[in-house]
């Protein structure tokens, strides 16, 4: 078995293993391969073992991608990364799912583009649950207002939350964060959660993730 063939195959029996402890059905929760770093190529051999939703990071990297990789039938684009303004268009041409709305600004300058061009976009905020000064996520306090755009936004899907736990932890030490993502939805009346990554996606599903964002652990180390 290829690396890729491996590390997808692993992940997911980590998923079913914890979908089951947890009494939740494995289709509740969507495995987005993280590939930012990675090559193109390595994303053609993981769609060929039938995968199809990947994660990037940096926007000119996705659109880049999208691009090369345009003839792949069913590609499923998370844009995971801090989205600025001015690359908006990038996310938009890609057709992805961006997952990282925290601001009213990035929400208004989302809708405008993608409703110029004529496409329509699901979408998730991000939270900085553990309020970490310099990280990107509105504040629990900021999400109301971000919520209400999104919502208000015509080209737009809001579909949930996303959060970051602080890194370089113990899993168990993400718990009280994904749990707070998973009170602020209930209370926002969002259904959908992205959080986990390699080392904490048992958790993030124990603590009702419904999108697992999983790099490492499938590709292996990212080329620096
Ligand atoms: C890189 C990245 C991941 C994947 O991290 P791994 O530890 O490699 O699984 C998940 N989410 C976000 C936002 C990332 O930037």
């Amino acid at each position: 078995m290829s690396r890729v063939a491996e590390g997808l195959a692993e992940v997911e029996a980590r998923i079913v293993a914890a979908c089951r402890a947890a009494g939740r059905e494995r289709d509740e929760v969507t495995l987005v391969a993280v590939s930012k770093r990675h090559s193109s190529s390595t994303i053609r051999e993981a769609h060929a073992l039938g995968h199809r939703a990947f994660g990037e990071n940096y926007a000119q990297e996705l659109a880049e991608k999208a691009d090369a990789l345009r003839a792949l039938e069913g590609l499923d684009w998370h844009f995971i990364g801090h989205l600025q303004r001015n690359k908006a268009r990038l996310a938009v041409g890609a057709h992805a799912t961006v997952e990282t709305l925290d601001s009213v600004r990035i929400v208004e300058a989302l809708d405008k583009r993608a409703a110029r061009d004529g496409v329509s976009l699901d979408v998730f905020v991000q939270v900085d649950v553990a309020g970490e000064a310099q990280k990107a996520g509105c504040t629990p306090q900021e999400l109301g207002p971000v919520i209400a755009a999104a919502r208000a936004a015509e080209a737009l899907t809001l579909c949930g939350l996303m959060t970051i736990p602080p890194l370089g932890r113990a899993p168990e030490e993400s718990r009280p964060h994904f749990r707070r993502l998973r009170e602020l939805a209930t209370e926002h009346g969002l259904t959908q959660l992205s959080m986990g990554m390699s080392a904490d996606l048992e958790v993030a599903i124990e603590e009702g993730s419904t999108l697992v964002r999983v790099g490492t652990a499938i590709f292996g180390p990212r080329p620096s």
